[in-house]
């Protein structure tokens, strides 16, 4: 039996995470869930999947759930705070640790995780963007095992050969596909003025908010690129990106020789879920199979820079080095929210982003601490620059 955390667990990851889960209690135990606030639906988890703790970062949130369990009888233990979520994370009775808290707000856990050396499965990419170098060295002090959930991450993972020193010699590049969002035919003119329900409509994939936003400002493929830098360690003038509508394609890996590899799937966040519970072997995940011939097609095409100037903001901030790429997730978060609150509009995030990036982007930072300072630093500044274009 392997013994597995959830962080976030009420969200979109997470709950699929369970669903995943559901279908091999033979082989998992959940060990701890963790979320925000939503206790409703913890509560839910728990009497399902009777984990040891329950964390929840709101006091009185947790306070109600540690009462409604009491009332149903439940042992599940309830823990407040986010040094709670990283003690779960870290617990020798853990084996397997899901990241799936959306944003910097993931971080600490995460890596509490990665430097007591577990299995982790990270979907919380924001980690990755804030403290990259810090985490794949925690990872490496840890000792345990690294395997990316965001779907493209995983493809990648999948196309790549098994010995990482081939990783450098043998890859000419990586692609990572991208659908383009519910704005990719959107004309120009058009975007200053949708609305937060329609950037929430993603075509292909249902997802939490924030990365639905990301998605639709193509803010989630800057993010994704400063991860696969990471996790890969390929220099960004090797990571490209492909417009790939249908979401079939989810990445793909070209060698020297003229291969390309590429892993294919139906848009389901079970089957890279799956893979990392199961990895180095396969388990079934509930997602359908592949049926190209109902398909029919896959298109291919650049992204258009000038729509989705989000894009080019990864590539300078990873030339920036230093704590640039902190401070483009910072900001980001803070717009997104704003336009998620109806305080800014939807081309003003890249406005936000762009100028906090040019802002603080050349401050230089290595530790956490300093990382953790320089986004709040840049939390002020996007609060600012959302003041000023406010509606
Ligand atoms: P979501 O909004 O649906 O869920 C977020 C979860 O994090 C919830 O359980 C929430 O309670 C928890 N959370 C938020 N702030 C927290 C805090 N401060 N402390 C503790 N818990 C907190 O988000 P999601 O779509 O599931 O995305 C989660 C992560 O996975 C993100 O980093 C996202 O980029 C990544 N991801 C998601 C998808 C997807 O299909 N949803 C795909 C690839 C990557
Ligand atoms: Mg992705």
């Amino acid at each position: 039996m392997k013994r597995v955390t959830i962080l976030g667990s009420t969200g979109s990851i997470g709950r699929s995470t369970l669903d995943v889960l559901r279908l091999h209690a033979d082989a998992f135990e959940v060990f701890a869930l963790g979320a925000r606030r939503s206790e409703q639906r913890l509560l839910e988890q728990c009497l399902e999947f009777a984990p040891r703790y329950a964390v929840l970062e709101d006091a009185q949130a947790a306070q109600r759930l540690s009462r409604a369990l009491r009332e149903h009888g439940a042992r599940t233990e309830v823990l407040v705070g986010a040094q709670a979520l990283a003690q779960v994370a870290a617990a020798p009775e853990t084996d397997i640790v899901m990241a799936a808290i959306v944003g910097a707000a993931g971080l600490e856990s995460a890596l509490a995780a990665a430097r007591s050396g577990k299995r982790v499965l990270l979907a919380n990419k924001e980690s990755l963007v804030v403290a990259g170098e810090l985490f794949m060295q925690a990872m490496r002090d840890g000792g345990g095992e690294l395997l990316p959930i965001d779907s493209e991450h995983s493809a990648i993972l999948q196309s790549l050969p098994e010995s990482r020193q081939s990783w450098a010699h043998d890859v000419r590049d990586i692609t990572l596909t991208a659908s383009g969002g519910p704005f990719r035919t959107t004309d120009a003119a058009l975007l200053a003025s949708v609305t937060p329900q329609q950037a929430c409509a993603h075509p292909n994939w249902s997802m939490g908010r924030k990365i639905s936003v990301d998605s639709a400002t193509m803010m989630n493929k800057a993010l994704e690129v400063i991860e696969a830098h990471h996790l890969f360690g390929m220099p960004p003038q090797r990571i490209h990106v492909l417009i790939h509508p249908q979401s079939i394609v989810h990445s793909m890996v070209t060698y020297v020789d003229g291969s390309t590899v590429a892993q294919l799937g139906a848009p389901d966040m079970r089957t890279p879920i799956a893979y990392g519970l199961a990895w180095p072997r396969r388990m079934a995940s509930g997602s359908s199979w592949l049926d190209l011939a109902r398909i029919g097609r896959l298109d291919f095409e650049q992204p258009d820079a000038a729509r989705f100037p989000g894009l080019s903001l990864a590539y300078a901030a990873l030339e920036l080095a230093g704590g640039a790429c902190a401070v483009l997730n910072a900001a980001n978060e803070v717009a997104v929210q704003a336009f998620l609150d109806g305080a800014l509009g939807f081309t003003d995030i890249h406005r936000v982003n762009a100028r906090v990036l040019e802002a603080l982007g050349a401050a230089p930072a290595r530790e956490l601490g300093a990382l953790l300072e320089l986004d709040a630093s840049a939390r002020r500044a996007a609060a600012l620059q959302v003041h000023a274009l406010a509606r």
